[in-house]
């Protein structure tokens, strides 16, 4: 029988990298895998991972792929000498993280065309050959932040969401040529993704003001707790095959059901102040109990002190003390009533 030819993009490391050795190495021996990176100096770890697992001789190619570019895209495909892709793996993709402010626009601009354009660039020459033989799978590297906004995360949720619209777009036309098109939400992955930031973390700081950048160096720390509980990427690549092995397969595959119930709440307030409210109080509402209790007692009833050291008063904050402080209930965000905002 033919082995079904796949193609991975973004394969020096992570998700990409194991993804391609665990098809490579599958028992079945019925995966012919393309893995390929955009810089072929890079393929060290994935040779390496290749022989410990065993790929057997000829399951597995590297070929230089850079989505980035045109030529580059067209080149490594003219070396599929099958003549066709079955899977398309659009895993390639950069992170961004910190204030918005804090990233030059070129940076912002690097992590749209590797995250968007770039997968638009695959699409754009693997499709018509599917739709063609009426014949093909698409699965992309989807990200939690594709389907709810995450502070200082801005660009990279753009670019995420991006992808929804695109393959959920896709979606509802490709079956009619027999093609399929799956997005692989992943949380939190123990890659390196994140040694790769573009820019670095946080990227040019320095360009924040300063109660933004507190409110980063906070967030960081409640980041790097949430890391500590990422997945294994061996874990998350198990959905990829669940993805492939579907019959009809599903436009959202989850590598983990943790962040469900905050997906839900988005879907379920179209007004988006359920969620936003709930995010807000996750990553910042300890932050404001300690600052307000500071700012409390060191200046209380004083509205100039305090207001430069707090964001939101705390749940704890009672209308009474919020008048003291000159604070405005007035413009408490969504519904939550507990919640005041500050007069700057
Ligand atoms: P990673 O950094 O190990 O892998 C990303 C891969 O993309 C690397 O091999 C990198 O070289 C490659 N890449 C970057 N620019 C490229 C370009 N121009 N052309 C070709 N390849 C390029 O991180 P990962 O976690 O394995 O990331 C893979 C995918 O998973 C990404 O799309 C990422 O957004 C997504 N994802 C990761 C996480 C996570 O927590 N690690 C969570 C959700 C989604």
């Amino acid at each position: 029988m033919d082995p079904t030819v796949v193609l991975i993009t973004g394969c020096s490391s992570g998700i990409g990298l194991h993804l391609a050795v665990r098809l490579a190495s599958d028992r079945s021996q019925s995966f012919k895998v393309y893995a390929t990176l955009r810089d072929l100096k890079a393929q060290g770890p994935l040779l390496e991972a290749a022989r410990a697992k065993g790929c057997p001789p000829g399951s597995l190619e590297i070929l230089e792929l850079d989505v980035r570019e045109s030529e580059s895209v067209a080149a490594a495909q003219a070396c599929v000498t099958e003549g066709r892709v079955d899977v398309l793996v659009c895993n390639a993709g950069r992170g961004l993280f910190g204030p918005l402010e804090a990233h030059e626009l070129n940076t912002v601009g690097a992590v749209l065309d590797v995250n968007v354009l770039g997968t638009i660039r695959m699409l754009q020459a693997f499709l018509p050959d599917m739709k063609r033989r009426h014949s093909g799978r698409v699965l992309v590297t989807a990200s939690v932040g594709g389907l709810m906004g995450l502070p200082f995360h801005e660009v990279y949720c753009a670019s995420k969401f991006a992808l929804e619209g695109l393959c959920e777009s896709l979606a509802i036309l490709l079956p009619l040529f027999g093609v399929h098109v799956s997005l692989i939400e992943c949380g939190a992955v123990h890659t390196a993704f994140y040694e790769k930031l573009e820019g670095g973390p946080g990227g040019a700081l320095e360009r924040a003001d300063a109660k933004t950048r507190h409110l980063f160096a906070h967030y960081l720390r409640r980041y790097q707790q949430a890391l500590s509980q990422a997945q294994d990427p061996e874990e998350v690549t198990e959905v990829f095959l669940t993805a492939m092995r579907a019959p009809q397969p599903a436009l959202r595959y989850f590598s983990t059901n943790r962040f469900l119930p905050l997906a839900r709440m988005r879907t379920e307030d179209p007004s988006g102040s359920s969620y936003v409210a709930a995010i807000h109080r996750e990553a910042f509402s300890d932050l404001q109990a300690q600052e307000y209790a500071k700012a409390w007692a060191q200046v209380p009833g004083d509205p100039d002190t305090a207001s430069r050291a707090l964001i939101y008063l705390p749940e704890c904050a009672t209308p009474r003390v919020a008048s003291e402080l000159g604070w405005s209930a007035s413009d408490k965000p969504g519904q939550d009533k507990s919640c005041y905002q500050q007069k700057i």
